[in-house]
């Protein structure tokens, strides 16, 4: 067992061996094959890396195929509209990656040549790159020993360790650090990286982890005091609100009003049906009309295009779409950057988030 629980402890050097030895061994011989792994091209390491973020491997594979086959190189990045990055990142989620992802390609490109550079802190200077995509680059890539820290390794790493506390608390955080330095493999850093991760997400899983298939178990502290189950401490149960929302299908001639999501916040940048919360005991039309008169234009409402059910952290959505015919007025808001006037075929083009999507594709359907 690792001595890992008390921070004045250094691992001892043989079990500091013997995890590596263990942990590249059972990675040679488990790991799976995704379109990443084995590259050491720079660029396709950082692809995946920013989209592994907050997202499950088997809904990333798609999208990072698609990314690499549209965007090849920096350089093609770097060039691309950022519109078209967003319509290719569309359902992945936390938009802002996408945002960082190409002004950081644009960067390389300005101040490095157009090759992703090998030093942390040049690096560092990119948007969007952390700490951990930082060394996720660098060891992979560049085959650096520097640890990483993200949720599949923080749990292993709390685990073996024993650590029972909240394991976001800084002084566990610069712990678990401290332990992905001293177990980095100096030999094959990236491996040794994706090893931890792998070994997270396949067995020693947040909830039932495999002790009796896993690698480590010999060093492991929690297996050794039976505690695997209660590390991570569970957090309180997320309570789910539900909450309405009304969006217009707002027509002028052939058109519908699309309007564009301010950079900042959530859907950063992308476009929807202009829409706004629903206050209790307020009536759809209610807000409807709200809405038309904070977009600074005059419509008469028509029938109800879809009621879509979706849900977004703690909030559980019902969303009524409205057909509008316009009647007058100039668009502006507060909120949105921009409105345009779109043929519902045209939507296609924009990004949009997923429920908005769905809405579109109502509109689509029905011409
Ligand atoms: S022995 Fe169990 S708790 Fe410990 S690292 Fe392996 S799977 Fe996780």
């Amino acid at each position: 067992m690792l001595a890992l629980s008390r921070p004045a402890v250094a691992p001892n050097c043989l079990a500091v061996q013997s995890v590596r030895r263990r942990l590249l061994s059972w990675f040679d011989r488990h790991a799976r094959k995704l379109p990443w792994r084995g590259s050491a091209d720079p660029y396709a390491v950082w692809v995946s890396e920013v989209m592994l973020q907050q997202t499950q491997v088997a809904t990333v594979i798609p999208y990072f195929r698609r990314f690499l086959q549209a965007f090849p190189t920096i350089q093609a990045l770097a060039a691309a509209n950022e519109q078209d990055v967003l319509r290719l990142w569309e359902g992945l989620g936390y938009y802002r990656r996408a945002r960082s992802l190409h002004a950081a390609a644009r960067q390389v490109c300005d101040l490095h040549g157009g090759v992703l550079p090998n030093q942390p802190d040049d690096l560092r200077r990119l948007p969007g790159l952390g700490r951990y995509t930082v060394n996720a680059i660098l060891s992979q890539a560049f085959g650096r020993p520097v640890p990483i820290v993200e949720a599949n390794s923080r749990r292993v790493l709390c685990r073996l360790a024993g650590l029972r506390g909240a394991s976001r608390a800084a002084a566990t955080e610069k712990r678990l650090w401290d332990l992905a330095a001293t177990l980095v493999s100096r030999h094959r850093p990236g491996d040794f990286n994706q090893a931890l991760m792998e070994l997270g997400a396949l067995v020693c899983t947040a909830t039932s982890p495999r002790c009796h298939l896993c690698p480590l178990q010999s060093h492991c502290a929690a297996r050794c005091l039976g505690i695997e189950n209660d590390i991570p401490p569970r957090g309180p149960r997320l309570r789910l609100e539900n909450t309405q929302e009304v969006a217009l299908a707002l027509r002028r001639a052939d058109r519908v009003l699309l309007v564009q999501r301010p950079q900042q916040g959530r859907w950063g940048g992308l476009w929807e049906l202009p829409r706004r919360a629903i206050a209790p005991n307020e009536t759809v039309e209610a807000a409807a009309c709200l809405l038309l008169e904070e977009l600074g234009l005059r419509a008469v409402l028509q029938h109800e295009v879809a009621t879509i059910r979706y849900g977004v952290t703690r909030f559980r959505v019902a969303l009524t779409c409205l057909e509008a015919r316009h009647r007058g007025g100039r668009f502006r808001s507060g909120l949105y950057r921009r409105g345009r006037w779109v043929r519902p075929a045209e939507l296609v083009n924009f990004p949009l988030s997923r429920p908005q999507r769905r809405l579109a594709d109502f509109l689509a359907d029905a011409g």
